[in-house]
């Protein structure tokens, strides 16, 4: 066993670990990683560990902070408010998100994300769901809201053309799109004289969490700016495209720069960033593509007020809190700071270059 890694570390010694990091990659795993022993885990894909420096420091942090429900008034509760609203901060900084024009909503994880996408998505009789085959289940679940009010839904192969692969950014004439069968419910109600926009929605992973491959976050301008040339026929190239990144993978090492690609949506995932807590996720939105969400279920929490035997409601003012139903899982989102520390004093682009080898 030495022998092959001093082997190993003779061929491959700069690219080891995270050479810019405070300790080497050994003395991490002696120290805060004592738990694994000699178990071999396939790191950064399924679940990231969590660090024990990571938990040491959310003990500390929750049995000498006061956190109150947040949805109370008083000083704990304020506590809480203040380390939410850091943590949405946080969120946004690792997407390279600005505030100006991003919000981040928290939720029970990245499929909760896509499940609110789905219910609250303007879709309409004339919009299309379109997916690469490349998906998680939790993507193409999205589907069903889209069948139920008689949208299209369908799957594409992008094949990135080989020629232009040089190119530092790729444009519609440098993917080739396949389309497969296109599904619609015939029984889906059909809306009389619809008003207003179209919009449809574009869903793809950054990272496939099953074959690994990577999509070209090129695709955003693409398909947003040049859905026509892309998606020539029928059906439907009508409207708006949205455009949705499913970056619960990608998240771990390669976090998406949403100053460069402005996707409308993005999910991510806690527990596979930095692997505790679990349970928490978040939507990041555009806040213009926010603007046309339109949420059914109201709950403790997104709701200001109600009236039981009348049908009056009124919504919550902040947009995060119309979105998160019921109390925010506080201790969670406070403890995302000591997992995102972790990540910030190993550096994504350090973890990304480590996965990679
Ligand atoms: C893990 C994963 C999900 C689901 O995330 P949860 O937070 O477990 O719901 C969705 N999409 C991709 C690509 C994933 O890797």
């Amino acid at each position: 066993m030495d022998t092959q890694k001093e082997e190993f570390l003779k061929e491959f010694g700069q690219d080891y670990g995270y050479p810019n990091a405070p300790k080497n990659i050994d003395d991490i795993r002696a120290s805060e990683f004592k738990r694994l022993g000699d178990v071999v885990y396939l790191d950064h894909a399924g679940a990231t560990l969590y660090s024990e420096l990571q938990m040491e420091a959310i003990i500390k942090d929750l049995t000498t902070n006061v956190y109150g429900n947040p949805h109370s008034q008083s000083e704990s509760s304020l506590a809480t408010s203040e380390v939410v609203r850091a943590a949405r901060q946080l969120v946004l900084d690792y997407c390279n998100a600005s505030p100006k024009d991003y919000k981040c909503v928290f939720t029970s994880g990245a499929t909760a994300a896509l499940k609110l996408v789905g219910e609250a998505f303007p879709w309409r009789r004339e919009s299309s769901f379109m997916y690469t085959m490349e998906n998680h289940n939790s993507v193409l679940g999205i589907k069903e809201y889209a069948l139920n009010q008689g949208a299209m839904a369908f799957a594409i192969d992008i094949e990135e053309l080989e020629n232009y692969s040089g190119l530092p950014r790729r444009d519609a004439s440098s993917i080739k799109v396949s389309r497969y069968s296109v599904q619609r419910r015939n029984e889906a109600p059909v809306q009389e004289a619809p008003e207003g926009n179209i919009y449809n929605l574009f869903a793809f992973p950054s990272e496939c969490n099953f074959s690994g491959r990577k999509f070209s976050l090129d695709l955003v301008k693409i398909i947003k700016e040049d859905s026509e040339r892309v998606l020539e026929g029928p059906p439907h190239n009508k409207g708006c495209w949205m455009v949705l990144i499913d970056a619960a993978k990608g998240c771990t090492t390669q976090p998406p720069d949403l100053a460069s690609f402005p996707a409308d949506f993005v999910v991510i995932s806690f527990y596979k960033i930095f692997g505790y807590p679990t349970g928490l996720g978040a939507l990041i939105v555009h806040t213009e593509a926010a603007k046309l969400l339109k949420k059914t279920y109201f709950s403790g929490g997104t709701v200001a007020a109600s009236i039981p035997d009348i049908d009056f409601i009124k919504r919550r003012e902040g947009f995060e809190e119309s979105f998160e139903d019921g109390t925010q899982s506080f201790l969670s989102i406070a403890s995302i700071h000591h997992g995102f520390r972790i990540i910030h004093s190993l550096t994504a682009s350090a973890i990304a270059r480590y996965v990679n080898h």
